[in-house]
């Protein structure tokens, strides 16, 4: 775990970059949640400590948040960690969730686009007829190629790691 959060300290300088170098683009800010809002959210088993540890750290007010959230989580729809439009353990956030908002390489010839583009929002300003203008970030920045180096374990979508978890 420790390798992991060494990894992230240089990971999100990489992508801080990244969203510079377009940030012409990027319409990302404070009170925007749309991709909490929405989504599979798939992550490994890795980020998933992780994001336990975030979880473990937050006072009992917004653990309880959390939980009721929980209750009524519905697959494909709002994180449960999203809490007054902000996400409340977002030191510990999976990459998904660290590299929304960018445009990048996923393979020769295809380029995986924020969805936010189709809402008016990220790139919008220059991606027309499903096809984006500009040179996308070119490091592919999926979840299984980002964290190669390590043992991530299963990755599945949050819904399914959270509503098969041992209940208490
Ligand atoms: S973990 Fe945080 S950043 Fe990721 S979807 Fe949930 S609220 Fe949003």
């Amino acid at each position: 775990m420790q390798n992991y959060k060494d990894f992230l300290e240089n990971f999100d300088l990489r992508l801080k970059n990244y969203f510079n170098q377009h940030k012409s683009h990027i319409h990302c800010h404070i009170g925007c949640s749309s991709c909490c809002e929405k989504g599979d959210y798939p992550i490994s088993q890795l980020e998933l400590e992780s994001l336990m540890q975030g979880y473990i750290s937050l006072d009992n007010n917004t653990k309880i948040n959390i939980q009721n959230n929980i209750k009524t989580m519905k697959r494909g729809e709002k994180c449960p960690f999203l809490i007054n439009n902000k996400c409340s353990v977002y030191s510990y956030r999976p990459i998904i969730c660290r590299v929304h908002g960018l445009a990048y390489i996923l393979k020769t010839d295809c380029v995986k686009i924020p969805y936010c583009a189709n809402e008016y929002k990220n790139y919008s300003d220059v991606y027309k007829n499903g096809e984006i203008i500009i040179n996308p970030v070119t490091e592919n920045l999926d979840t299984p190629e980002v964290l190669k180096d390590f043992d991530y374990g299963e990755i599945r979508n949050l819904y399914d790691w959270i509503k098969n978890a041992p209940q208490k």
